[in-house]
């Protein structure tokens, strides 16, 4: 039995995937504590661990703040990281001396999770929910000049933080080894090797496990009458003008739609809905999936892994660089087609030519395939418990 702490960043699309891979560890015996914050509270008990709730290390944000983050400006977000960091640094120096884990289990982008196991010389494994990022892979994400002008001109003020970090005995080499995949760490990633852009350049200190996934729900489509599911996922999904659009395209269609517009946008401010057409504020995905012919998506990594598992072909709707680069990969499969246009008409279009042709279907079916034959949530909990790993040159 193993003691595990583990930390993640309150976003929904970097705790699902850690959910599963919890639940087995602690089916296993192990003693896992999740620290996390209470909108996630509901979903983190339900796996057997113990919930620590750290919403009091939580920084008050000014407006600007907050408008940063919902836009998920980087700069924004890195700050934050930081200051909730500091905010835990006595907690956790606590934390570490009384219940003194085995292993500490990361997401890749919190900081507090990584520079404390560093910092008390705890084993780390890493979850990654995107694709795992080097200098090759990041290629796949192309910035708009707008983001990098924001990069270079919030680095002032990401640097002011980052000593504040040092001061607190926190020991890193830069901003990027706190955010950037290296070849020594432990790192788990839940697609496959075949999915993972230059899968050749990372080392075997990672666990390419599949998607994360609770479901044992198998695809079962209906060809009579097609299901389309509309979703911009968990974080900036408040695009009412997007959702109407979609109703508007689809109405007339021979197709069942749902859409889960987040909890931000009200059904109701949508109007009176067509009979073939249902809108909710969140939705069983995996479920839906299962169903699912057409998905138009924002392709966040979680949104496509589950889509490409459940073999749904995909209309790719990306909002941010790190979307763009899921997109990319799986158009590269051939699993879908850009939405680049937008209007009802071009809606309408993609549809259409997403179900004429069922080669697309065809292709996310054999990316299931690959996905389902991954170590899965048992080898990513194996790799766990049974971390550190050597690096392949050290094992002899
Ligand atoms: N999700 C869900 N129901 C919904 C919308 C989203 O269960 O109605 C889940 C989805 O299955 C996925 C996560 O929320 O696991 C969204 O993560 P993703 O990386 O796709 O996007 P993000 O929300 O981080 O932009």
């Amino acid at each position: 039995m193993k003691k595990i702490a583990v930390f993640c960043i309150p976003a929904h699309g970097h705790t699902n995937p850690l959910l599963p891979v919890v639940t087995e560890l602690v089916h296993r015996g192990d003693q896992v504590r999740f620290y996390s914050f209470e909108e996630f509270r509901e979903k983190i008990e339900k796996t057997g661990a113990e919930f620590i709730s750290c919403d009091r290390f939580l920084d008050e944000l000014s407006a600007g703040e907050a408008a940063g983050l919902k836009a998920v400006s980087s700069t924004e977000m890195t700050i934050q990281d930081i200051r909730i960091t500091i905010n835990m640094t006595d907690f956790l120096q606590e934390e570490f001396g009384t219940f003194k884990p085995d292993v500490v289990f990361s997401d890749s982008v919190c900081f507090w999770g990584k520079l404390n196991a560093w910092k008390y010389k705890v084993p780390l494994v890493i979850s990654t929910s995107t694709f795992a990022f080097n200098k090759m892979s990041s290629g796949y994400m192309k910035q708009s000049p707008r983001e990098i002008v924001g990069l270079i001109t919030g680095m002032p003020r990401v640097n002011r933080e980052l000593k504040k970090l040092r001061k607190l005995g926190y020991r890193f080499k830069g901003l990027l080894s706190l955010v950037q995949s290296d070849n020594v760490t432990d790192n788990i990633v839940y697609t496959s090797e075949k999915f993972q852009p230059y899968r050749e350049s990372f080392s075997d200190h990672y666990l390419f496990a599949g998607p994360s996934v609770f479901s044992d729900k198998q695809p079962e489509k209906d060809p009579g009458k097609p299901l389309v599911y509309v979703s911009m996922g968990t974080v900036i999904n408040d695009r009412p003008d997007f959702y109407s659009k979609c109703i508007e395209a689809l109405k007339d269609e021979n197709v069942e739609v749902i859409i889960s517009c987040g909890k931000a946008v009200d059904a109701n401010s949508l109007g009176a809905l067509p009979d073939n057409i249902k809108v909710f504020p969140y939705v069983d995905q995996l479920d839906v999936l299962s169903r699912t012919s057409v998905f138009i998506t924002h392709c966040g990594m979680n949104s496509v892994s589950e889509s490409l598992y459940m073999a749904s072909s995909m209309a790719f709707y990306p909002q941010t660089n790190e979307q763009e680069a899921v997109a990319r990969r799986a158009y590269e499969i051939g699993a879908g087609e850009y939405l680049r246009d937008d209007s009802v008409d071009g809606i309408k279009k993609t549809v259409r030519t997403l179900l004429a042709d069922p080669k697309y279907l065809r292709a996310a079916k054999a990316c299931s395939d690959d996905f389902k034959s991954c170590p899965g949530v048992k080898g990513a909990a194996d790799f766990i418990e049974t971390a550190p790993h050597l690096s392949a040159d050290r094992r002899d």
